[in-house]
């Protein structure tokens, strides 16, 4: 069984499924046994950092810690698979929980986090009765696919990002979002996983899209279709817009009478390899960190669109067929945090927040046909707003929360997002 085969077999190039086809049953199974070990060992590793955190007497969690356990210890885990089967939906809304770090765990953190399947995910809060009695609210929430601490940027790509490439060859916009926190793991699966202070550009989600779009490209369904493969790379901060290919210089965004929604002189440059994509990805990366000193920064007040648009030259003139829009979304948390701050944090807080609203009602219309799309209601909507129009457009949202108990109230409001982006029934969850 090939891991990432998509339902929608026929919609797929040829030589693309043979290619997957070919890869030796043999080395499946090596990476699901690889995989199985490293999520022992990882599991081993927890269980020794959790004994001597529930040993210490100075850890105000450790009640709440031996509760989560021995709620986890009458779990039976079936977690999500490479092998299996990603479905083929218009919108796609899962959840990444990323481990806790050294740091954390530092501080005696303690995991709230229980990923039982491939699709669900318990928050354990901790809350005390009138007579101060601890106890553990339990709450559950299903999605398309949730993916545990153990979990690589390569997984969370086949079930997300991956069956929307072939939209864009088919004439379709597909967008995929990082909404979270600061520090949840947006721009680790967007750009590449973080070793310390450096980022490995090959293994984010935009590098992955960029090989697949250029394997499409090689198919002889494509080949001599004259198509043109371009990427562009922005960041939209509050009602500006700033090019990360050109020196942040600032770009206007204008509509005309029919609607057409344009960032003028935004900087397109044509890719031919996968190599000339993640040198824009890398330049446009640290355009938008340059001197930033925390992780506190501008960055995470600011959405990143980095697009790769597909054109075919006709006479003089290169029509869009697709685009693929890859968006690292400014931190969810300002909102809670306004009371605390600043005027100016709190405009921020305030546009940021817009701008989430707004496009959860977009997501929210695209599913439902008919519906309004309120595009107008922030900059970020606008100018991505021909991708929730038209039915063959596809979207897919990853949350990314941060395990701890300090981030409970943040997990379980970008949960509540999560959800009601797309609102799935939650039969069986219960049972549990
Ligand atoms: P955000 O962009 O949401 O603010 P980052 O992507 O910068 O968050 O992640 C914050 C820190 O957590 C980084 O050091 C990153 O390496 C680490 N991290 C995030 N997700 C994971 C993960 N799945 N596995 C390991 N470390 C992660
Ligand atoms: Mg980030």
């Amino acid at each position: 069984q090939s891991p990432s085969r998509s339902p929608s077999k026929l919609r797929k190039p040829t030589n693309y499924r043979k290619d997957e086809k070919s890869k030796p049953l043999k080395e499946i199974a090596l990476i699901a046994k690889n995989r199985d070990e490293r999520r022992a060992r990882q599991a081993d590793e927890k269980a020794v950092k959790d004994a001597i955190l529930s040993a210490e007497q100075g850890n105000p969690y450790w009640e709440f810690l031996n509760m989560i356990n021995e709620y986890r210890h009458n779990i039976e885990f079936q977690p999500l698979r490479e092998s299996d089967i990603v479905v083929d939906n218009q919108i796609t809304v899962c959840v990444r929980k990323r481990p806790l770090n050294d740091k954390e765990y530092g501080k005696k953190e303690v995991d709230v986090i229980t990923v039982p399947t491939k699709d669900i995910l318990i928050v354990h809060e901790p809350k005390h009765k009138v007579d101060l009695t601890k106890y553990l609210d339990n709450q559950h929430f299903r999605f398309d696919y949730v993916f545990d601490e153990t979990c690589n940027n390569e997984l969370v790509y086949n079930f997300t990002a991956k069956p929307l490439v072939k939209t864009i060859f088919e004439g379709g916009m597909a967008t995929c979002f990082a909404y979270g926190q600061t520090g949840s793991g947006k721009t680790h699966t967007m750009g590449g996983e973080f070793k310390g202070k450096h980022q490995n550009f090959n293994n984010g989600i935009y590098a992955y899209v960029a090989h697949d779009v250029f394997r499409y490209l090689q198919h002889s369904k494509y080949k001599d279709q004259n198509f043109c493969v371009s990427a562009s790379f922005f960041e939209i901060y509050g009602k500006l817009v700033f090019d990360l290919l050109a020196k942040k210089e600032r770009l206007k965004v204008l509509e005309d009478g029919k609607q057409v929604v344009q960032v003028v002189g935004l900087t397109e440059k044509v890719v031919e390899r996968v190599e000339d994509v993640l040198e824009l990805i890398q330049r446009g990366s640290h355009e938008r960190t340059s001197g930033q000193t925390s992780a506190n920064s501008n960055s995470s007040r600011s959405h990143a669109v980095f697009q790769i648009i597909i054109r075919k030259f006709g006479r003089n003139v290169k029509n869009v067929v697709g685009k693929f829009s890859l968006i690292d979304l400014a931190g969810n948390e300002r909102g809670a945090d306004t009371f605390k701050s600043n005027r100016q944090t709190r405009i921020e807080g305030g546009d940021i927040n817009k701008s989430l609203l707004a496009l959860k009602e977009c997501i929210r219309a695209l599913g439902k046909k008919g519906t309004h799309c309120p595009f107008r209601g922030s900059k970020l909507t606008q100018v991505l707003r021909d991708s929730f129009i038209g039915e063959k457009s596809r979207t897919c949202m990853i949350a990314l929360i941060s395990p701890g108990v300090a981030s409970c109230e943040h997990s379980l409001n970008t949960l509540r997002y999560a959800d009601r982006v797309k609102e799935l029934v939650a039969n069986d969850v219960d049972e549990l």
